[in-house]
């Protein structure tokens, strides 16, 4: 054993893999709930796309926290790992007729509501049904995010979302309208956030919007902040957990509930990605013309992220100990895109050695494809090898 992993167990493991860290993960899951626990009115939800591990699942929904979902599939695997019906939240700009229907079949707590066609829609299939749809109306509150522009969503520009302008507009079409009730307003301004002061922008903005939907008589039941706390990348040993405390303290700090509000959260990476690693074993070390090559049996099929966002994830060789030397690391994927670092210091590496490329629980396994017919890595839990 080198480190934190079980290099004994892994060898009888096909690679690639992920691995997943449950202790870490009930630990990370308890520094939330400590922190929640201090305000009131704080209700946190899992955002299932960062992770739908069924083994995953399960931990955080022992742990009581709800779920956020953005398609049909996410509020089905929601369901089978035990999520209460009205603990799940459903978000997205494009919900297909079998998905509402879902939702309405299981009396979720809220649809996030994203355009007026998506209104009349949700409004007719629960009226079909003889219910009434709790909604939420996502809006976009042009606040930027300092982290990177595919992963910004609550800019003017972006497709996510109704524009503040329209707010009224639409709170005053689903009050005329039978089978939904407006319960709440919903924002997300992106992910990976480090800056405590892009939270803050966004405390303003629901300020401002709360005032002035007061002033037309408005009453909202819930304010919804989305998600978006980033976490360390760069040191997944010494800062495993993130900063949960600086994260709900701004928002009870500078967010202004009225009496009776609760305040929900939709919270993914900050809660799986630094349990998970992504286990790949070396396959060749080819000797290029300038550098050293490792070539590793995963690829941009099992974690895409360094490929599509220039992600950076720790690599560790965690089979040697001998002394660090430069090596791109790349799978075996025919693109070049397929890197998953340059010339980074690794131990000494040989056919054979196991490889971890850390903090990859979230947006990992999820996104995985069978691009070149690739198989899809398979997810293990700590306590299940
Ligand atoms: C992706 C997403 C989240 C979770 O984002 P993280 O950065 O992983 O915390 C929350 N809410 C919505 C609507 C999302 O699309």
């Amino acid at each position: 054993m080198k480190g934190i992993f079980p290099i004994d167990k892994f060898e009888r493991i096909q690679t690639p893999f992920y691995y997943y860290d449950t202790e870490l993960l009930r630990a990370t899951l308890h520094a939330i709930n400590t922190e929640v626990s201090k305000h009131e009115g704080f209700v946190v939800h899992y955002a299932v796309k960062a992770n739908a591990n069924p083994k995953v699942l399960r931990v955080i929904r022992e742990a009581g926290l709800g779920a956020d979902c953005v398609s049909g599939g996410e509020i089905e695997a929601a369901l089978k790992a035990g999520f209460a019906a009205n603990k799940i939240v459903y978000a997205g700009v494009g919900k297909s007729d079998w998905e509402i229907e879902l939702g309405l079949d299981n009396d979720i707590f809220a649809f996030n509501v994203e355009s007026i066609p998506e209104l009349e829609v949700i409004n007719e299939l629960a009226g079909q049904k003889g219910k009434t749809a709790r909604i939420a109306f996502r809006i976009n509150p042009d606040v930027g995010a300092h982290t990177h522009a595919n992963i910004t969503t609550g800019l003017a520009e972006n497709k996510f979302g109704i524009a503040m302008s329209d707010m009224e507009t639409v709170i005053e079409r689903a009050a005329e309208m039978q089978h939904v009730k407006f319960v709440g307003l919903h924002f997300h301004i992106g992910s990976q956030i480090l800056d405590m002061s892009d939270f803050e922008a966004l405390c303003n903005r629901v300020n401002e919007l709360q005032t002035q939907l007061e002033n037309h008589r408005i009453r909202v039941e819930n304010i919804n902040v989305g998600g978006g706390l980033g976490i360390d990348y760069q040191h997944p040993n010494r800062v495993s957990i993130p900063d949960f405390k600086a994260y709900f303290d701004t928002y009870a700090k500078k967010l202004k509930l009225r009496p009776g509000q609760t305040l929900h959260f939709e919270l993914g990476r900050a809660v799986v990605a630094q349990c998970g690693s992504l286990i790949t074993r070396t396959l060749y070390i080819k000797e290029g013309a300038h550098k050293k090559f490792c070539i590793v049996d995963a690829g941009m099929t099992d974690l895409i992220r360094p490929a599509l966002y220039q992600a950076y994830h720790k690599i560790e060789n965690i089979s040697s100990e001998l002394p660090m030397e430069a090596y791109d690391v790349v799978g075996p994927i025919c693109e070049s895109s397929d890197v998953f670092a340059k010339q980074i210091d690794l131990n000494g590496a040989h056919r054979g050695d196991l490889i971890a490329i850390r903090s990859a629980g979230a947006y990992g396994e999820v996104m995985a494809s069978q691009y070149n017919c690739r198989k899809l890595p398979q997810g293990y839990a700590s306590d299940e090898i």
